[in-house]
């Protein structure tokens, strides 16, 4: 028979949070080949542009370095093997110690059918709610400030409003590296209108800077500060929206108590930074009629990552910079599905479709809906208290998935200690080689970027197709055919009966609408009972999608009624709170992290493409040159470095010289591991300290010492 017809497909780019279209000619069917990757110009994130990750995502597909075939104890395995004895020993673990001692921990790169059956599985059939995710290192924080404000999860705005603001504000963002194409929509948007003003609230100064009108570079962690600073001035300067507070907000007063604490000046001495640029910024954020924080990691990550939040859509609620086109508090995820992930209850604090545990109503409705025999009641460990209530021997089996954490979660040194202790430890990744595999009793093939098929939800919102263009390579199999199948041999066969990626999709929009009637805005109603084909040709869109927004939601509360009880609003006091892993005399220097522009979390697929080595091919510690001096160490000499938390992990680093931080701060990507042959293991320098109301770790404040090697 005839050979299949050459085929453009679309895809989604599998990195960031910003989502990108992408279009692949697909030669030969899924057995054929792949060539001509370029940005999807139809594609509403992104029309037609890619970064340079994007750009050679086709370099990263290398078979030589995949995990190909089960491997059981050390031994190549069948599936069936390694399926029967996943099953038997989680039966065997949740017999004697109860469903709590299984944990799986999975990744903001599962597709939401993935990580809907792995919440279905855990949460409704073997009755825990220890799921949790890399997701919590990335947006955790944002969610729980969304929850309190709006009462959802809710990312009001959309990547077109970053082209219609007066007033773009990015904090704790370097999206030039980290958000390219965005940044990219940024730039042009002020070459149309030069009067848009940029400012970039960041510690260090970094490429995002380089459209900045100004650059605040304000003492680490002290973000609530200028935001309640801001709202402060704001109320001073007769800058509030007094009609929209009162119709559609609660608990102003008391914010605005707490805010009184900041006057201009008490914010400049704790922030460090001039008055007159904190003028700047709040004049023109009170008298520019839009405006938009984008803010990102540098928010998140943090002990206080909430309140921070919290604080900015203080600002944007007390000016009624919400809801309009170019106005609102933006945050933007990390990686492709963060927000996929949360939609379906990714996390070990939520259920599903945006459903409370505690909420009775709720869980009527998601056992009903599952016919769940064990349907959790209670959270479940987050990912810090995952690993470490593995290494108190709570946590007896664990399954990461999709992640290497090892190598990306901090305490570097709990979580081997972790690894060591439990009775079983599954990997399913693509990637043949990472440091956690090394802790593996059982490690799966599972399918990559090109190979899987199923859905994504990027930052604004969008839920776009990552289509499947070639058969899998070797053995591997999707991770929701995995779930699946360790799913029924646990004895739930009927519920975890899936042939297609379709049908869990549809069944979780038929769950985003069941009891909702308008009382939370994730709803996918209408995608409910697509066909296998129309959900092949699903097109991007934004949820919600229900009666009244058929096509879906560009913008979420333009009607000023919120997702609270009372359609209200809520500001949130804050009280700031600095970092905790703060600086002393043994441990003098600050530590920030963060990513560089080529490379994707711990490198097992950007890190095979040799054109994104190019920009930057090996770790490095920026560190200011009086520092330098006073250690004595000139560019590339290495660097010892040592936390209070580091333990056993030798942690060693060259030297970059650079004024781009301040005095008595350093800044090291995280992208290295032991599996690059390095000893640029940065995340054994941050001890895991969290945001107790997000669990979400502080990785841009450590404490370290700095010795020459
Ligand atoms: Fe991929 Fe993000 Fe780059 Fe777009 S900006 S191509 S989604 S890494």
């Amino acid at each position: 028979s005839a050979a299949p017809a050459n085929k453009l497909v679309q895809t989604t780019c599998p990195y960031c949070g910003v989502g990108c279209g992408v279009d692949v000619l697909q030669r030969g069917g899924m057995t054929g080949t792949l060539s001509e990757l370029k940005g999807s110009t139809e594609h509403p994130a992104n029309f037609g542009r890619l970064c340079i990750k994007g750009t050679h995502l086709l370099e990263t597909l290398d078979g030589n370095k995949r995990l190909l075939q089960p491997v059981v104890f050390g031994q190549p395995a069948s599936w069936d093997d390694a399926i029967g004895v996943i099953a038997a020993k989680m039966a065997a673990i949740i017999e004697q110690h109860g469903p709590d001692a299984v944990a799986i921990y999975g990744s903001g790169q599962l597709l939401t059918e993935d990580y809907y059956v792995a919440n279905k599985l855990m949460k409704g059939f073997i009755g825990t709610a220890n799921i949790d995710t890399n997701s919590r290192l990335c947006m955790s924080s944002a969610v729980v400030a969304h929850k309190r404000a709006f009462g959802e999860d809710i990312v009001p705005c959309n990547y077109e409003d970053l082209e219609h603001t007066d007033l773009l504000i990015l904090t704790g963002s370097n999206a030039a590296w980290t958000h390219p194409v965005l940044y990219q929509r940024i730039e042009r948007a002020k070459l149309r209108n030069p009067d848009m003003k940029v400012v970039v609230v960041d510690p260090r100064k970094t490429d995002s800077t380089a459209i900045a009108d100004l650059h605040i570079a304000l003492k680490p962690g002290t973000d609530a500060v200028l935001f309640c600073g801001l709202l402060n001035f704001l109320a001073n300067n007769n800058a509030l929206d007094e009609a929209f507070i009162a119709a559609s907000t609660h608990g102003f007063a008391e914010t605005l108590a707490a805010a009184f604490e900041w006057p201009m000046a008490r914010v400049a001495e704790v922030c460090d930074v001039a008055e007159a640029e904190l003028v700047t910024l709040f004049n023109w954020f009170a008298t520019l009629p839009r405006a938009i924080t984008f803010f990102s990691m540098g928010i998140n990550q943090s002990t206080s990552g909430v309140d921070k939040g919290n604080a900015i859509i203080n600002c944007h609620l007390a000016t009624g910079k919400i809801g309009k086109e170019g106005s609102g508090p933006f945050s933007i995820t990390g990686q492709p599905n963060a927000m996929g992930g949360r939609e379906v209850g990714g996390l070990s604090n939520m259920l599903a479709a945006h459903m409370d545990i505690d909420n009775p109503a709720h869980h009527a409705t998601v056992k009903q809906f599952w016919n769940a025999p064990n349907l959790i009641t209670k959270p479940g460990l987050r990912a810090v208290d995952m690993f470490q209530a593995a290494a108190d021997g709570k946590v007896k089996c664990i399954w990461i998935m999709a992640t290497n954490p090892v190598a990306s979660m901090p305490n570097r040194a709990l979580v081997e200690a972790a690894l060591k202790q439990c009775e079983l430890v599954i990997v399913s990744d693509t990637a043949a080689q990472t440091d956690t595999l090394n802790y593996a009793h059982i490690a799966l093939p599972a399918t990559g970027w090109s190979e899987k098929n199923g859905t994504v939800t990027n930052s604004e919102r969008r839920i776009s197709r990552q289509r499947g263009l070639v058969a899998p390579m070797g053995e591997a199999k999707h991770d929701w055919e995995i779930l699946s199948l360790v799913g029924q041999a646990l004895g739930f066969e009927d519920a975890f009966n899936y042939a297609h990626p379709a049908e869990i999709f549809a069944e979780h929009c038929a769950l985003t609408a069941a009891n909702n009637n308008g009382s939370r805005a994730l709803d996918l109603g209408p995608l409910a009972d697509l066909s296998v084909a129309q959900y092949d040709n699903l097109r991007p869109q934004q949820w919600p999608l229900n009666e009244t927004h058929r096509i879906g939601t560009e913008r979420l509360f333009a009607d000023g009624s919120f997702y609270t009880p009372n359609r209200k609003a809520n500001f949130v006091a804050i009280t700031p709170r600095l970092a905790t892993q703060q600086t002393s005399a043994e441990y003098p220097f600050v530590l920030n992290t963060g990513r560089i522009r080529d490379q994707w979390h711990t490198m097992t697929r950007t890190g095979n493409a040799p054109r994104l080595l190019k920009h930057i091919d090996r770790p490095w510690l920026s560190v200011h040159p009086l520092d330098a001096q006073a250690l004595a160490v000139k560019d590339g000499d290495l660097l010892k470095a040592e936390a209070a938390c580091s333990g056993e992990v030798e942690v060693i680093l060259p030297v970059k010289i650079d004024d781009k931080q301040r005095r008595g701060e350093v800044f090291a990507p995280f992208h290295w591991s032991a599996t690059w042959g390095s000893h640029a293991k940065v995340g054994a320098l941050l001890n895991g300290a969290n945001d107790a109301l997000s669990g979400q770790p502080e990785l841009k404040h450590g404490a370290i010492r700095l010795s020459p090697v």
